[in-house]
């Protein structure tokens, strides 16, 4: 890989060479990446993205790396990690508009302190605003296509603006997983609300969390999408799957639906585990498991 590839476009804190994405996602596996770039707006966005197509080089878009498993051999090509230095939020009237990296705990905060109710639900989900858009991330009823006024989008080297009726969000599912596009940057509409009734709620929220789930461990939260009228936990569960381990990873004790890193687990380990617990579960009850986790990188078919 030419060494001096990007260093015209971004500076060398914010380019790192054969960067192990286990440092950069929650689940702490996968291998390297040839480049991983932390962009700081969006012409570099652009600029990177130029510079890597005409190279020949894949893209991929991350966030938080809190629902992505890639794999041991990691990813020949360019990394854009949209985090911190892109990650700027205002707000203004009713709206609150943030750049795609900020954290959604970082924007339900500055939605409490200035007294906007809609956003509690995503204070305890590790993700970015892009990734959420993404995702169509959600909890305890809340879902981020309830409040998302307008996208701004990086899509065929063009910026878009997209309403949320263009994102035809459905569970755990945007428009964005079909198109090759990059979230910049969000708005959301909030309404009026009592500061404290949503810094309460934000709380209860984050301890029911804590309860139920192993925040202690590394992970990718909720691992399988909920089959339509089952919890995937709790079929997980019924399978006699609590405990199960393959390698350094486990099926949680605390919660079923969450696939730990116990310590030293490979992106394989994860994978055949997933594996498993899908076979598992269908042989006893019928129910196919869809990961909701994106797994990227050569697995098995
Ligand atoms: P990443 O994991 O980095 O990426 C996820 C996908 O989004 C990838 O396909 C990536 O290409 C794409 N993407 C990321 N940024 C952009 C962008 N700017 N433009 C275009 N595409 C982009 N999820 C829930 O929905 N509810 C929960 O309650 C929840 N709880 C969790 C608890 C724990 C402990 C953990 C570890 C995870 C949990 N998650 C939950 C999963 C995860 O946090 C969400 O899916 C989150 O929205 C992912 O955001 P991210 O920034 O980490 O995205």
């Amino acid at each position: 890989m030419p060494q001096f590839l990007f260093q015209d476009i971004i500076p060398e804190v914010r380019l790192h060479r054969d960067a192990l994405l286990s440092e950069y996602t929650t689940m702490r596996t996968g291998g390297p990446a040839d480049y991983l770039i932390e962009p700081a707006s969006s012409e570099e966005i652009i600029a990177v993205y130029q510079r890597a197509l005409e190279n020949d080089l894949p893209v991929f878009i991350m966030g938080n790396g809190s629902n992505l498993l890639f794999s041991d051999e990691g990813f020949p090509g360019v990394i854009l990690r949209l985090g911190k230095a892109f990650s700027s939020i205002s707000i203004e009237h009713d709206l609150i508009s943030c750049q795609a990296g900020a954290m959604l705990s970082a924007v339900s905060r500055v939605a409490a302190d200035h007294a906007f109710t809609g956003l509690e639900f995503a204070s305890g989900i590790p993700g970015s605003v892009g990734g959420a858009i993404y995702m169509n991330a959600g909890a305890y009823g809340g879902e981020i296509s309830q409040t998302l006024q307008q996208a701004e989008l990086l899509i065929d080297g063009r910026i878009e603006i997209w309403n949320k009726d263009q994102m035809q969000f459905s569970y755990r599912h945007s428009a964005m997983m079909e198109q090759d596009g990059i979230v910049l940057s969000a708005q959301f509409f909030l309404s009026p609300g009592s500061k404290e009734a949503i810094v309460e709620t934000m709380r209860d929220l984050n301890e029911r969390r804590r309860a139920k789930q192993p925040l202690q461990y590394p992970s990718c939260g909720s691992f399988f999408k909920r089959p339509a009228g089952f919890f995937a936990g709790a079929l997980i569960e019924q399978s006699g799957l609590k405990g199960y381990s393959v390698g350094g990873a486990q099926v949680s004790q605390q919660h079923a639906g969450f696939i730990i890193n116990k310590g030293g687990a490979t992106s394989k380990d994860v994978f055949d585990l997933m594996r498993h617990v899908q076979k598992t579960v269908f042989e006893k009850t019928g129910v196919t498991l869809e990961p909701e986790v994106k797994l990227i990188g050569s697995f098995p078919k």
